[in-house]
């Protein structure tokens, strides 16, 4: 198998897509992941093979069987990232081989096929070159990109299937926080679990997504934004959010704590707040972060602030934290300064308006 050039690559142009006018209008306001391109990029592996069948189609629905492992045994995995169009009207994207990356590190999890890290980005740039239009312009907004993989084998029995289909599919996001983010609040589960040690944490799979949905919707009930998941085995140290890493800033020592990896998703906006941190003359230490820490140090105020981050909240402010034993706020329920600059460090770095240092942006 060669990395240099998708296999049988077709594109085959939609008959009827979107007229332009229309189109301005979708993507003027659009609606996180209700809305999609006119195109999908799709591609078929077969054990023996390997990789076959690229081609851009028509968005549309897909035909398998029934009897597809995926519908049963939940051999799936996916990506997340943004399309942004930089001020000069050109189309870029933040650290894509980042997620290239993380994909393959999903797949060797749940024991299915890599894919060459260059055909990743090759998939998003030939689905990007037909829907370029669709990538919106306005403040914050951007074209989010899903790529996915799972078993499209039809067979029953419990082992790696020998089939799987690649697709990637785009959704105009609009502005997450149309007035500037505002603090979240967060509820802390102490019953249910997200991923324990051995399991599938690191793994971007939809079962740790399916896992999360119940403690997510106790979360929405008592009037959280999202859920904070304790380690599976004291149910006392911080993993992550539902969707999101999280960091704790001590401004007088100027140092930023963040759980260690292991059972939590590797995030890249994660991975990038250790440079931009470090930049700013914070200390980063991946540790152990405490749940009594975490409220102690918020109510003496030795904890500054706290952030979520993740590619569809950039990062955002953490206000009150709620649990069945109560609650308490950190720096006073508001956005603090540190996360706000930070925020719109990256933001400017990703929307293509800051010289990029590191090499994060990749121009399409
Ligand atoms: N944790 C989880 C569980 C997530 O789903 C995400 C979003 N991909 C993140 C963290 C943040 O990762 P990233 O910064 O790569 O978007």
């Amino acid at each position: 198998m060669t990395s240099e050039g998708l296999p049988d690559l077709r594109r085959e142009p939609h008959p009827n897509p979107t007229p332009t006018a229309e189109r301005e209008r979708l993507v003027a306001a659009p609606s996180f992941g209700t809305l999609f391109t006119d195109h999908m990029f799709t591609m078929s592996y077969t054990e023996g093979q390997g990789w076959h069948d690229a081609s851009i189609q028509p968005y549309g629905p897909i035909t398998m069987s029934p009897a597809a492992a995926v519908l049963h045994y939940a051999q799936e995995i996916f990506e997340g990232l943004k399309a942004y169009r930089y001020p000069d009207g050109g189309i870029g994207l933040f650290r894509p081989e980042a997620n290239a990356r993380r994909l393959n590190l999903s797949a060797e999890r749940m024991a299915m096929p890599k894919l060459p890290e260059p055909w990743f980005i090759e998939s998003i740039r030939e689905l990007l070159a037909v829907d370029g239009g669709w990538v919106p312009g306005e403040d914050e907004t951007s074209l989010y990109l899903r790529p996915f993989m799972f078993a499209s084998e039809q067979f029953l029995g419990v082992r790696p299937a020998k089939e799987y289909r690649y697709l990637v599919i785009a959704s105009p996001a609009g502005a997450y926080f149309k007035h500037g983010p505002k603090p979240l609040t967060l509820w802390v589960s102490d019953e249910y679990n997200r991923a324990g040690p051995g399991g599938t944490g690191a793994a971007k799979c939809g079962g740790n997504y399916a896992a999360s949905l119940l403690p997510q919707s106790e979360a929405m009930e008592n009037g959280c934004d999202q859920v904070v998941f304790l380690d599976a085995v004291n149910y006392e140290y911080v993993d992550e959010l539902g969707g999101m890493n999280l960091f704790f800033a001590y401004e007088n020592d100027q140092v930023l704590y963040t759980p260690k990896l292991g059972t939590i998703l590797p995030g890249i906006t994660r991975d990038a707040i250790f440079t931009l941190a470090t930049e700013a003359g914070w200390e980063v230490r991946e540790t152990d972060y405490s749940m009594t820490r975490w409220r102690e140090d918020a109510e003496s105020g030795a904890l500054t602030e706290a952030f979520a981050c993740g590619t569809a909240a950039v990062i955002t402010p953490v206000g009150t934290v709620k649990g069945r034993s109560g609650e308490f706020q950190v720096n006073g329920g508001e956005a603090g300064k540190f996360t706000m600059q930070l925020r719109q460090t990256i933001l400017d770095i990703q929307h293509g308006r800051a010289e990029d240092t590191h090499n994060w942006t990749m121009r399409i």
